[in-house]
């Protein structure tokens, strides 16, 4: 019997977005994590599992051995600083980026020009503070874990930092992204260790993956190629 591999999702987008890889690697998970309270899913291969975990920790699971190998977004991947983990392949999934974002009337270009002091909430406190140090202002960073959007509107902070897809959230709210700080997709992450151990199942599931990731990214920008509205046939 092989070794069981065990892999470490978290449930939404980025479970969503890994099945389609997944099932080209072969793997199918037993059931739903969304309609079942099981989290430890059994799939069509009796040597793999999934493990359904918070989108945070992902990575300390990958890290301390309690999954081998995981998919987390780069956003995670950056707070939680990446010690331990092989990083093999950007899957390309749950793409959205990284942004600073104010109210439409505050001058965010004007208080950076003046070097204001500002007042900064986000979940990820990390990347906020790497990033305004790196433009050598003095944040004081206020920490949420949800709900950011409302930190600007009630006066909590001048600014938030947080991610945005279709940016219809900020709009709703009368809120506009001031800066990019960084394009986010999802990573496949491995346990070093278990790659050793358990090389012989590990290594070509994670090839299938990054091979099935390749295929998924080439059908993507092939169709953003296409002239809107059809295709050229
Ligand atoms: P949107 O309205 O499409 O711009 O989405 C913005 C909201 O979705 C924010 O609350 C984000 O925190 C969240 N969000 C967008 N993309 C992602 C992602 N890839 N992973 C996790 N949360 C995301």
């Amino acid at each position: 019997m092989p070794p069981i591999i065990t892999i470490a999702l978290s449930k939404g987008r980025i479970y969503d977005d890994t099945l389609p890889l997944l099932a080209q690697a072969g793997l199918a998970p037993a059931l739903d994590p969304e309609r079942s309270r099981k989290l430890i899913v059994p799939t069509n291969r009796e040597d793999v599992r999934v493990v359904i975990v918070r989108a945070t920790d992902v990575p300390t699971y990958v890290q301390f051995g309690g999954a081998d190998l995981g998919v987390a977004g780069k956003d995670v991947l950056d707070e939680h600083g990446g010690d331990g983990l092989y990083q093999p392949v950007d899957l390309d999934i749950a793409r959205c980026r990284m942004v600073v974002a104010a109210r439409a009337d505050f001058d965010y270009a004007q208080a950076v020009a003046e070097r204001r002091r500002l007042r900064a909430a986000t979940k990820f406190e990390r990347i906020a503070r790497e990033h305004f140090a790196r433009k050598g202002l003095h944040v004081d960073m206020i920490k949420l874990y949800g709900s950011m959007e409302l930190a600007p509107l009630t006066g909590l902070a001048d600014v938030i930092v947080d991610l945005v897809d279709t940016g219809n959230t900020l709009k709703a709210n009368n809120l506009v992204a001031v800066e990019e700080i960084s394009q986010v997709s999802a990573r496949l992450i491995v346990n070093p260790a278990a790659l050793r151990l358990k090389r012989e199942t590990l290594r070509p599931l994670i090839d299938q993956l990054a091979l099935a990731a390749q295929r998924a990214r080439e059908a993507r920008l092939a169709a953003a190629a296409l002239p809107a509205g059809g295709d050229r046939g």
